[in-house]
């Protein structure tokens, strides 16, 4: 897909975890972007980060904007939500940067507002072996036949097949999900996967 799509760095601007992490290496703000990244578009999780970067993104910034935090985020969506994870991941940070930095999924699972996704997304950026799985990966993998069952599922046979190239591997699928391989109308004729795809639309 890079010979497709061209190298990565040219999308960076279209993942807020990745620009985040390009720009701080900080386990805590790459975490809090992917919170806003959840069940909205990069566009508006953007907006979100940008707003919040004024006051700036540390733990005890974050938490001192306390009910103010939800205002500041709500370009990005569910702000009751995502304020509450982005305030318990504050409030844990010292066993969340751990985690990160020992690539210790079971240990960052237990910080509270980090569910799966994010976990794998943290710690795919950081260097550890992880499949995030999201709507536009799970499509285009079902869709391929590479993989199917639940989130743990994909994530361990993506990871598989993708070994050692995890990072690439999941966003080449997400820029193929939001471009090409859309939910409701796949533009196959455009597909670089098409040949070896059983669920081709002629
Ligand atoms: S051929 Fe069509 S259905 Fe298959 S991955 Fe490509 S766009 Fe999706």
């Amino acid at each position: 897909m890079r010979e497709f799509f061209g190298p990565l760095e040219e999308f960076v601007d279209e993942f807020v975890a990745l620009y985040v992490y390009r720009k701080y290496r900080d386990p805590f703000a790459v975490t809090v972007a992917t919170i806003l990244s959840q069940n909205t578009t990069e566009k508006n999780a953007f907006r979100a980060w940008r707003a919040l970067e004024r006051y700036g993104v540390t733990p005890e910034s974050v938490l001192a904007l306390g009910e103010k935090l939800k205002e500041i985020i709500r370009p990005a969506g569910l702000q009751e939500q995502k304020a509450r994870a982005i305030a318990e991941v504050a409030r844990s940070w010292e066993r969340l940067e751990r985690a990160v930095r020992a690539g210790d999924r079971e240990e960052l699972l237990k910080v509270k507002g980090v569910g799966k996704k994010t976990a794998d997304v943290v710690l795919m950026l950081f260097g550890h072996k992880a499949f995030p799985v999201d709507t536009h990966v799970f499509r285009v993998a079902r869709r391929l036949g590479w993989a199917s069952g639940n989130y743990d599922a994909v994530s361990a046979k993506l990871s598989e097949l993708f070994e050692g190239r995890e990072a690439e591997g999941h966003m080449y699928l997400i820029l193929l999900g939001r471009r090409i391989c859309k939910a409701k109308k796949p533009e196959c004729g455009k597909c670089p996967l098409a040949d070896t795809c059983p669920k081709r639309v002629p």
